[in-house]
């Protein structure tokens, strides 16, 4: 079974060819860290599976499927500074959220949903926050509300969008025994990551991006000194010899 496979994707804004020539097929139960340059296309490449970007050519299947039929298998978590936090809702309507897909936009959630969603957000510890207006919440508890909005979802496959950014020692921790604990339950997850430093410790598969696809796989297969320096431009001082 193909959880996400994607075929000569390519996207642009406006003139400028921001991915070409992309393809892969995602291991399923892998956790894969999405890694490459500032600007090399990451945050892009999740938009558009996702079709919150246009591709230029190419197929995108989850599930051997399309996007409008697998939805609800599919979770995403966007980048913590692309959403309007100010936006007045509190922490339990933003986990609320997740489960709009499976419980309708114009039902009322039930009390077992709200049951579902404050289990979540005790899961990553946010319990206690649950009426606190988003805006209120630190960066690292923002991320932590977004982490719960995924998990009442009860997705398949994780798309996530540095989830790790701007969060300090315990979130990252709290994070990552999430995304194991996923893993370990058969789900399938892609994270775009930022941190080489941490890529072999969090990740069993890497995704080396720059603009296409340098190479995909296992970590300890993938995550070479040339590959990393091919994905970088050669720029790169190759951490292990420091
Ligand atoms: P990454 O996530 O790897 O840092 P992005 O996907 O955000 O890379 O960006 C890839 C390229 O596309 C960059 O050159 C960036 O400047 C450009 N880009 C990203 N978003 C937009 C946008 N909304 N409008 C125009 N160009 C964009």
């Amino acid at each position: 079974m193909s959880v996400l496979k994607i075929e000569n994707l390519s996207a642009s804004y406006r003139k400028n060819k921001v991915l070409y020539d992309v393809n892969f097929d995602i291991q399923p139960g892998s956790l894969t860290g999405i890694v490459g340059p500032n600007g090399s296309g990451k945050s892009t490449l999740l938009k558009v599976m996702l079709e919150l970007h246009p591709k230029l050519t190419g197929k995108v299947k989850f599930f051997n499927s399309s996007l409008s039929k697998t939805k609800t298998r599919v979770g995403y978590v966007p980048q913590r500074g692309s959403v309007d936090w100010d936006f007045p809702t509190n922490a339990l309507d933003v986990v609320l959220m997740g489960l709009y897909g499976k419980i309708g936009w114009f039902k009322w959630p039930a009390r077992k949903d709200k049951e579902r969603a404050m289990e979540s957000l005790s899961k990553m510890g946010m319990a206690d926050y649950a009426d606190r207006q988003i805006s209120q919440l630190s960066g690292g508890q923002q991320q932590r509300v977004f982490l719960a909005r995924a998990l009442v979802q009860d997705a398949d496959l994780y798309l996530m969008d540095e989830p790790l950014v701007g969060v300090d020692a315990a979130t990252e921790a709290a994070i990552m025994a999430t995304l194991k604990e996923l893993k370990m339950a058969g789900k399938t997850v892609m994270v775009v990551h930022h941190d080489l430093l941490t890529v072999e410790e969090y990740f069993d598969h890497v995704m080396l991006l720059n603009r296409t696809i340098i190479k995909y796989g296992k970590t300890e297969e993938v995550f070479t000194k040339e590959n990393v320096q091919k994905a970088y431009g050669g720029v790169l001082r190759w951490m292990k010899e420091a």
